[in-house]
């Protein structure tokens, strides 16, 4: 690959200046630059990986520009949305990183009920911007999540079980492609593409917008987790099983398994104390839906009860400061075949093993809305699967090596004890070392076929390959 540097003159002898890049407008960040670590770094700070050039685009034409500088000069390709994926592939070693940091604009259209939202933005933005109209779509549960990456691999989340994945509700892209062609994908341009895109990831283009369906929803709502003593955890489990089984699907749960977060609501005494939570929001009337989570607040005997009238705004980032950025990650999920006695006794087991009081594990409940489209309408597989689990091993960056050791071996033996009990993946909770196997899962056979089919049409030679990477076929 030729040697790249963010100065305009006096190149190295061979060496290419990204000054050169025609048609870019935005900020090169090179090794010298003053803000290079702080660019490069993304939200797992365990990932450290040096790219050449990080080219921060201001729009479409950015990236235009930048796809095919980095196709001439046979350069590595990473694309940056929201810089939150655990495995850290929205940076590459060498190369160059389609930075969309910059392009974050929101634009709601309340008449069509749809919101336009750049390719960088997070989702903090986009419900900021749509909550002002008393609006939503399926987003994530931390709002410092970014929407590109989450929303091309799926997009679970609070409202998905009234109003599906995020993919259900994309109503069409504005895509880059490896060629450096800008192509639009709906339901009537490049249909194929359209339904790579709601699932397979980054590996067809780089997504410079997305317009996504909106539905009315708050601005209040019921929502907040009821926690519980660890010593609770089966029985919780046992009551929680029956009561998601007959819950509307206005009604979203999450549960989490580790320790009291510090969060100014909650008295300092519980603070790191083990504990379950079941997190809710209901989609729907906060009349409605008080009534419907009252049998979660009355069970057993609460440590705490957050679940309450509450702005969903506030409750989309309630949980931002649980997962800050520069902490070290490490992350083992799978979708589970049911939430049977034996997976209870197993999460009962092994929750509260973890050293580190920021380590833990959540579990979406799914269904709903998500269940009922076809299997095979998008390319995110699985839709059958009502429970998945993710076990997240947190630490300080200046701890010790033993602790890192702890707190991966803890996840490993985790996820191994219900290896019976698996039944596929959510791609984009796939970490680094998980084997690249595990995209098939995450797909299974037929999609991925039919993916690798598409990725051939629109990326033939991989230049979209540093995420969870679909061969072309
Ligand atoms: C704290 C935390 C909470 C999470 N919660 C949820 C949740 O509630 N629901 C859920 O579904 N997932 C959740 N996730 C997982 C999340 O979906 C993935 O981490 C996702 O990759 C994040 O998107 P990003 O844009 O921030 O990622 P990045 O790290 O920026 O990108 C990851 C990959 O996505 C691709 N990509 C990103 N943006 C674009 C774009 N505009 N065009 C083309 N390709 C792009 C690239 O291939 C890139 O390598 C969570 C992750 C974290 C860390």
């Amino acid at each position: 690959m030729t040697a790249l540097t963010s100065e305009g003159a006096g190149p190295a002898s061979g060496a290419v200046t990204g000054a050169e890049i025609p048609g870019f407008r935005g900020e090169l960040i090179g090794a010298e630059h003053a803000n290079y670590d702080d660019a490069r770094a993304v939200w797992n700070g365990i990932v450290d990986r040096r790219p050449q050039l990080i080219a921060r685009c201001t729009g479409t034409a950015d990236v235009v520009a930048v796809v095919r500088f980095a196709r001439d000069h046979d350069c590595e390709i990473a694309v940056r949305g929201g810089g939150h994926n655990v495995a850290g592939t929205a940076v590459c070693d060498d190369g160059i990183v389609i930075d969309l940091s910059a392009m974050r604009a929101v634009s709601v259209d309340p008449a069509e009920r749809t919101v336009h939202v750049q390719g960088g933005a997070l989702w903090r933005d986009v419900d900021h911007e749509t909550q002002a109209h008393a609006l939503a779509t399926t987003g994530g549960i931390v709002g410092h999540t970014g929407v590109g990456g989450l929303s091309l691999g799926g997009g679970i989340g609070w409202l998905m079980r009234k109003y599906g994945l995020t993919v259900d509700n994309l109503v069409e892209a504005e895509v880059v492609t490896a060629a450096g062609a800008i192509v639009r994908a709906s339901a009537n341009e490049h249909p194929d593409l359209f339904w790579a895109l709601r699932g397979g990831g980054g590996n067809f283009g780089v997504v410079t917008s997305f317009r996504f369906a909106l539905h009315p929803l708050g601005p209040t709502v019921i929502a907040g987790p009821v926690f519980w003593a660890a010593e609770d955890t089966a029985d919780v489990l046992h009551f929680y099983r029956e009561f998601v089984a007959d819950a509307p699907d206005e009604l979203g749960t999450v549960v989490r398994l580790g320790t009291v977060p510090p969060l100014p609501a909650i008295k300092p005494e519980l603070h790191f104390r083990p504990a379950i939570a079941v997190g809710c929001c209901y989609a729907g009337p906060v009349m409605d839906g008080d009534r419907i989570v009252h049998p979660l607040r009355r069970f057993g005997s609460p440590l705490v009860d957050l679940l309450e009238p509450t702005l969903y705004v506030d409750h989309q980032t309630g949980l931002d400061d649980t997962v800050p950025h520069g902490w070290h990650y490490y992350w083992k999920a799978m979708n589970l075949t049911a939430l049977s006695d034996e997976v209870i006794d197993v999460v009962a087991e092994h929750a509260f093993r973890a050293r580190s009081p920021r380590s833990y594990a959540a579990m979406f409940h799914l269904g709903g809305a998500v269940a009922q489209q076809p299997p095979g309408a998008t390319a995110y597989a699985d839709r059958d699967v009502a429970h998945n689990i993710i076990i997240d091993a947190a630490w300080f960056p200046d701890q010790d090596d033993a602790v890192s050791a702890a707190e991966t071996r803890w996840a490993r033996g985790f996820l191994q004890a219900l290896q019976p009990h698996r039944a596929g993946v959510y791609v984009n909770f796939l970490d680094s070392d998980d084997d690249p196997s595990r995209v098939r899962e995450a797909y299974g056979e037929a999609t991925y076929q039919r993916l690798a089919e598409i990725k051939a049409r629109y990326d033939p030679e991989n230049v979209f390959r540093n995420n969870k990477n679909i061969q072309p076929s």
